[in-house]
């Protein structure tokens, strides 16, 4: 069981990691990241990895993008002790929501959070399974912007870099991936 982030072996999660061509549509390669999540040792691993990171950041909640962000994201809140905040996809939450609509490459997609999900000033951290043209996480921090939140830090499990999402982020937050491609 890791204690500190020495132990931590980032090059077993990587290699863990598999790729699936063509999933869900041809000519995309999927990094499937279910092998790293039914490892016992390296979903410690990773939860320990995000907390260490964020464990003196003063986090209130830890706000997870639908759906792989939810696995991670929930686990890391617990080990945080902060509360976990859902972004979903358009429809799903029940109660008042506030939105964000953003382009694909074909169309337009909407994500939602409640309006209450915070508090306005909150420290939160965003995290995701994956960081790819950047599309989702640029809205979701458009739409913590709406509820006013201090973002602290966005955290992803996989970094696809050759897609340069980050330049999409906000330049102002500490965005950290834990594996690169
Ligand atoms: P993007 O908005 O392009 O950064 O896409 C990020 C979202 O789509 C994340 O929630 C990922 O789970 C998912 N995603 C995008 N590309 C991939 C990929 N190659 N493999 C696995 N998941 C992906």
């Amino acid at each position: 069981m890791p204690t500190t982030q020495e132990h931590i072996a980032v090059d077993k999660i990587k290699a863990a990691i598999r790729d699936i061509p063509d999933f869900p549509k041809p000519g995309i390669l999927f990094k499937d990241i279910t092998p790293v999540l039914k490892d016992p040792v390296l979903l410690n691993q990773v939860v320990n990895y995000f907390y260490y990171q964020l464990k003196d950041k003063k986090v209130q909640y830890v706000v997870g993008i639908e759906s792989r962000g939810f696995i991670l994201g929930s686990a890391l809140a617990y080990k945080l002790g902060t509360g976990f905040v859902p972004v979903r996809k358009k429809g799903k939450l029940p109660g008042l929501v506030e939105r964000h609509e953003y382009d694909l490459e074909y169309g337009t997609d909407t994500i939602e959070m409640h309006t209450d999900a915070i508090e306005s000033g909150s420290r939160v951290v965003l995290i995701d399974d994956l960081l790819a043209t950047g599309g989702t996480a640029e809205a979701s921090c458009k739409l913590l912007g709406k509820l006013k939140a201090d973002l602290v830090s966005i955290m992803f499990l996989v970094e696809l870099e050759f897609l340069h999402g980050r330049q999409r982020l906000p330049q102002n937050v500490n965005t950290h991936s834990m594996i690169q491609f």
